[in-house]
């Protein structure tokens, strides 16, 4: 059987893969299990907020992920653990003993309070190949001499292609070789959150002249700050600041700068002016390299055919290669075998397929309107203003690309339009890609939300 542990890591690699990584941390973190006896396991939650909110959302999946792991269990119960630092120390019995949170593999424990960085970040733990290497040699350059070679640097690139792995290690590899700079990671959520407070609470000159004493400013997640005009605008400040210093900027976004709509044209000017290095999907060799790296981590190894099938299935975010690797490695425990490409095939048939896994043209429609900052309606009516006709021919272009949908079903979703607008704008697309690049780039860019949605 599992220990309470492992059990939960194995959920929690199940939900990740599931949820966004702000809700996983939001809901998940300090979370545990505390028993697992006959047919229920009772799961300790930090306070009775999460408590209900977990069991009012994720009740369910939670239940049928510990079902399938192991078939006894039919019940799942949370409770508020209050005093599990304490309790560590004062319980007697052994089966009320919490499990020490350190023993969990779940990173969001282990951050440094002061730098915000992830020791578990690492250059060692990266692997390097065609589809990073312009961002990681970029990297390096920057670690020789921050704030000097190429400031900002700005990495862009799709869902768990790891963005936040390289610009944390970058951040860790610095504190290591420079101790005495000031490094700071944050997402640009929590930046956003920062200065919304800090206008509330009329402590703008504070929050300055914090942001103004780092040697290295890393922000993930750039593409937040889009719409936010007045964080924009503190950042600027900021920017400016940082970059006359001679401080470095490390930025990171699902795309590149240019995409980034309502970015205000000085602040797009500003991430242009420095060093841009894209990361896209490794190729197969480089997913069973990374296969292959991370199992030897795990001090575990399965044949040659189960890590190629693996990377065949698996093709578009490392962070999924890393969810399956866990999987195998928790069937292996729980069966005492090593998986071979029979078993593998068949754990994966029954994979629990992320929710919203069957591509709709509504999907798509709501991903185009997000990417392009606009509302679904936009797309919908016959308004005829540029920043809309684009977005709204790229979305028919997609429609029938991904969908194969027929001209005059794509016209009438939207808004009722006639077959020849929907061929005219298929067209029309399909012309500019050959002639824009920046177009096309932006359409791939859709494209991998489309098959990671
Ligand atoms: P992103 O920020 O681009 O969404 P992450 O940096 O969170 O992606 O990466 C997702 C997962 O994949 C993380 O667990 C990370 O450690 C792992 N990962 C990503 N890129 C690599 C790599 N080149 N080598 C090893 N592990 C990687
Ligand atoms: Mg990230």
């Amino acid at each position: 059987m599992l220990t309470n542990e492992e059990l939960w890591q194995a959920v929690l690699a199940q939900i990740q893969l599931n949820i966004s990584q702000a809700n996983f941390v939001t809901w998940f973190k300090n979370t545990s299990i505390l028993s697992q006896k006959e047919n229920k396991v009772v799961i300790s939650v930090p306070n009775a907020f999460v408590k209900e909110w977990l069991e009012n959302k994720y009740n369910k999946i939670i239940l049928k992920i510990i079902h399938s792991l192991n078939d006894q269990i039919k019940e799942i119960e949370f409770c508020v653990g209050k005093e599990e630092t304490k309790n560590i120390h004062k319980k007697q019995h052994k089966e009320t003993i919490l499990p020490e949170i350190s023993q969990l593999d779940f990173q969001e424990f282990k951050i440094d309070q002061e730098t915000n960085l992830n020791p578990r970040y690492t250059f060692d733990s990266f692997v390097i190949g065609s589809f990073n290497e312009l961002a990681y040699a970029a990297a390096c350059a920057v670690l020789k001499n921050p704030g000097f070679v190429y400031n900002p640097l700005f990495i862009y690139g799709g869902v768990g292609l790891g963005k936040t792995h390289l610009l944390q290690a970058i951040g860790n590899d610095v504190i290591k070789k420079f101790p005495l700079k000031k490094v700071k990671y944050l997402s640009s959520e929590r930046f956003v959150s920062e200065v919304v407070a800090a206008i509330k609470n009329h402590d703008m000159a504070k929050f300055k002249s914090k942001y103004k004493n780092f040697d290295v400013l890393i922000i993930d997640d750039i593409q937040f700050l889009a719409n936010k005009e007045k964080t924009q605008e503190e950042f600027f400040h900021i920017f400016n600041f940082l970059y006359e210093n001679n401080r470095q900027i490390i930025l990171s976004s699902d795309r590149p700068p240019k995409a980034i709509q309502t970015l205000a044209e000085r602040l797009r000017s500003r991430f242009e002016g420095g060093m841009i290095a894209d990361i896209s999907i490794p190729d197969f060799e480089t997913r069973v390299a990374i296969l292959k790296i991370k199992a030897q981590e795990k001090n575990i190894n399965f044949s040659e055919e189960v890590y190629q099938y693996i990377a065949s299935i698996i093709q578009k975010n490392i962070r999924e290669l890393e969810g399956a690797l866990n999987r195998l490695i928790i069937f292996q425990k729980l069966n005492n075998t090593i998986p071979d490409l029979e078993i593998t095939k068949n754990l994966f048939k029954n994979l629990i397929s992320p929710p919203n896994k069957v591509i709709t043209p509504k999907k798509i429609i709501e991903l185009v309107a997000e990417f392009y900052d606009l509302k679904e309606k936009d797309l919908l009516n016959n308004c005829r203003k540029k920043e809309i006709v684009k977005p709204r021919q790229i979305a028919m272009y997609l429609l029938r690309n991904e969908l194969k949908n027929s001209f005059p079903s794509i016209g009438r979703k939207f808004g009722g339009k006639d077959h020849t607008t929907a061929i005219h704008a298929y067209k029309k697309i399909i012309e500019e890609i050959k002639k824009d690049k920046k177009l096309e780039e932006e359409i791939n860019l859709i494209r991998e939300k489309i098959l990671n949605c």
